[in-house]
């Protein structure tokens, strides 16, 4: 039985472990399937407080671990595949080994969304990816696609130019979502192309286990043509990872959190941390202070209940 369990290990977690354990609650952390969270598919962080020459994102979070293990945190592998929130304590399901917990902190995050397309998904790992930081190098010297219009977009076309030839945005309107910032250096960059108000239809080439050309169509005329490329890279944002709590926290229409005030959800003793509830901001510092808001509000729960 803990008295804490986190579920995630990306800044919101870590920095909700920090807390915990500092508090001496001995918090179990489960690290969930993208181990570190999304900072593990980034490259240099140069907006966390602390770090004026930056900092790469894996190593940002590896440090938050090693700083909540010092306090007595413990990390495990899996991912939570059940839960039972119906009373206290909480049980968790990892497979089939059940854990107990007086409080819970949700630090679950966000995965990347795709796009949906069956020749999509038939092509992830042979040229289809969420991840320029993981992937890029494999197109050393080759045309590819990113498409999206955010500051994710923006950070992996740039990240590519190192490597590819040139690199694609294609994106579905004319306007852009991504900072100032971003944006401008992009589009300072000579390697990077651009196609607006067109969305992809179709990914070739199943057949050849790898990515010759895309299919897009205009959002202004519909007309369709064939584009180029060796490599596609989603960059079009995430969903929520809260599949498991269906039915039992209030989530909103498009699966984050429902925030009952301050870190609490509807069930007391149930608290949310990080991206799985902020759709807003969803930045490294704003998840790690609501990691800490969380881990601050399971303690004094703990502490009234004696
Ligand atoms: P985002 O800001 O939500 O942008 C997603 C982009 O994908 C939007 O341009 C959206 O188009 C497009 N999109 C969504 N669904 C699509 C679909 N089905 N087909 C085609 N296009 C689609 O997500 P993000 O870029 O991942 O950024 C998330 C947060 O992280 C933001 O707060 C961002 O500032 C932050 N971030 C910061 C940095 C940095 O500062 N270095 C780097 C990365 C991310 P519409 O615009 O038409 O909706």
């Amino acid at each position: 039985m803990y008295e804490v369990i986190v579920i995630g290990s990306g800044c919101a977690g870590s920095t909700a472990a920090i807390y915990a354990a500092r508090a001496s609650l001995k918090p179990l952390v489960i690290e969930g399937l993208e181990a570190g969270g999304q900072l593990t598919l980034t490259t240099d962080v140069e907006n966390y407080p602390g770090f004026p020459e930056g900092i790469m994102g894996p190593d940002l979070v590896d440090r938050m671990k090693q700083q909540a293990q010092r306090f007595g945190a413990t990390y495990r592998h899996g991912a939570v595949t059940r839960a039972d929130l119906s009373s206290r304590p909480f049980k968790l399901w990892i497979g089939d080994e059940r854990l107990e917990a007086q409080t819970l902190i949700v630090a679950s995050g966000a995965s990347a969304r795709w796009l949906g397309l069956p020749s999509e998904q038939a092509l992830v790992g042979h040229g289809v990816s969420s991840c320029a930081t993981c992937d890029g190098f494999f197109f050393r010297g080759q045309p590819v696609t990113v498409i999206g219009g955010g500051d994710s977009a923006m950070e992996e076309a740039l990240f590519l130019t190192k490597f590819a030839t040139d690199v694609t945005i294609v994106h579905r309107r004319e306007e852009f979502r991504a900072s100032k910032i971003m944006l401008d250096r992009a589009r300072a960059n000579d390697k990077i192309k651009w196609i607006t108000n067109a969305t992809v239809t179709e990914v070739a080439d199943p057949e050849a286990k790898a990515v010759t050309s895309l299919r897009l169509r205009s959002t202004v005329n519909g007309k369709e043509w064939d584009h180029m490329t060796s490599a596609l890279f989603l960059a079009i944002g995430h969903v929520p990872n809260t599949d498991v709590f269906k039915g039992q926290l209030d989530l909103d229409e498009q699966g984050y959190i429902v925030s009952h005030g301050g870190a609490r959800t509807n069930i007391p003793g149930v608290f949310h941390a990080g991206d799985v509830e902020d759709r807003v901001y969803r930045q490294a510092v704003t998840a790690a202070g609501a990691g800490c808001k969380a881990a601050i509000e399971a303690e004094r729960l703990l502490e009234a209940e004696g």
